[in-house]
């Protein structure tokens, strides 16, 4: 007989990519960002770890809010920061997901939101894109009109496409909350900082942002919510007391502070994208076009998961990833390549590898 609740032993739990301990891989599997955080990030930790650690933070992370809030032309009362925004996920399910509650997300797309929902004891259901990753609104629209939670990801993950704000404004729910994971905003090619939350019919809008990606700081654990006053008051009474750590606030509020180191890697990211998209396709694989730091691409005849392997016997780790009932191929299973943009000799490097891997398993299928 299980203890745990029946929500937990129907799930698998949400398995994330590989992290290998050891030195010496390639890693192009998890969109880390290749390059280090800014030296004033390092400094801050630094700063704020001989200071007074025996103290609990500040609860309401009032100075990182403070450097937050201009950056997205808000108050300060509009911003939550928390421990990644895998947090604020949770916290969003917490708060707006009750057990009769329906919780949709685009599919494919990040699937972490589904085992939050089954966590949460809501039910939840699959908004199937179309094969060019666009909305398929005969699906899409019944579904949207009883959600209480639409969470949509922008740039989308695996594909990296970007909605536009018209098409994501038409996916707020009219009983309900869109929340809009901008994990990836930092990497389009047209910046953008929340704007979309000042246009009619975004007031039921939460946006969240994660230092994971583009400020270079996975291993701190840090994201923050943008949203109307009346939404994040409600959400502070979720959150635990002290949800983000004195070191992670610190970093944080640095790494804010520094957009020039941030968006100067931003755009060499955004440049080796656009080298590793056009070497793909000579090599005869399909990009979608991206605006995020990784590619999704897929072979027309060869097995994803033998490019995956052989790339892994050379200590070049991607994402291989399979996703079924996918609405265009209802039958069969859909899978592909995620690659994260890492730096110019690591992509070189997985490149060359390509080169000889590809032909190889041309001439063994043929
Ligand atoms: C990486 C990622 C996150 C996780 O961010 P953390 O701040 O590291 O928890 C959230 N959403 C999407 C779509 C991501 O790809």
């Amino acid at each position: 007989m299980s203890l745990f609740r029946p929500a937990i032993d129907r799930i698998e739990g949400y398995i994330p990519g590989e992290q290998p301990q050891e030195t010496g891989w390639i890693k192009l599997n998890t969109n880390e960002n290749p390059y280090p955080p800014s030296p004033q990030v390092i400094a801050a930790i630094q700063q704020a770890a001989s200071e007074r650690l025996n103290l609990y933070p500040d609860p309401l992370a009032t100075k990182f809010r403070r450097q937050a809030a201009p950056l997205f032309g808000v108050d300060p009362d509009w911003i939550l920061p928390a421990n990644g925004s895998d947090e604020n996920l949770t916290i969003l399910l917490r708060s707006f997901a009750d057990a009769n509650d329906l919780v949709v997300y685009p599919y494919p797309s990040y699937i972490l939101y589904e085992t939050l929902a089954d966590i949460q004891g809501a039910r939840h259901a699959r908004l199937g894109l179309n094969a060019d990753w666009s909305w398929n609104a005969e699906i899409c629209q019944p579904l949207v009109e009883q959600a209480k939670l639409v969470i949509v990801p922008n740039p989308n993950s695996p594909s990296g496409n970007r909605w536009t704000d018209d098409e994501i404004l038409s996916l707020v729910p009219p009983r309900g909350i869109l929340v809009l994971d901008e994990a990836y905003g930092d990497f389009c090619d047209q910046p953008h900082r929340a704007e979309i939350l000042r246009r009619p019919g975004a007031e039921r809008v939460i946006i969240t942002r994660t230092f994971s990606k583009s400020y270079s700081l996975a291993g701190i654990r840090l994201g923050f919510a943008i949203a109307r006053p009346e939404l994040i008051q409600g959400m502070l009474k979720v959150k635990d007391s002290y949800n983000c750590d004195t070191l992670a606030l610190a970093a944080g509020t640095a790494a804010l502070a520094d957009q020039a180191w941030m968006e100067n890697n931003a755009a060499r990211i955004r440049a080796t994208r656009q080298r590793l998209a056009a070497q793909l396709t000579a090599l005869g694989f399909q990009v979608v076009p991206s605006q995020a730091n990784f590619v999704w691409s897929t072979h027309p005849t060869i097995s994803h998961q033998t490019i995956y392997e052989a790339l892994k016997r050379r200590k070049i780790l991607v994402r291989f990833m399979r996703f079924s009932d996918v609405a265009w191929a209802p039958q069969s299973q859909f899978n592909g390549l995620r690659i994260s943009i890492g730096t110019d000799p690591e992509i070189d490097a997985l490149i060359a590898a390509l080169q000889q891997i590809v032909p190889e398993l041309l001439r063994a299928t043929s």
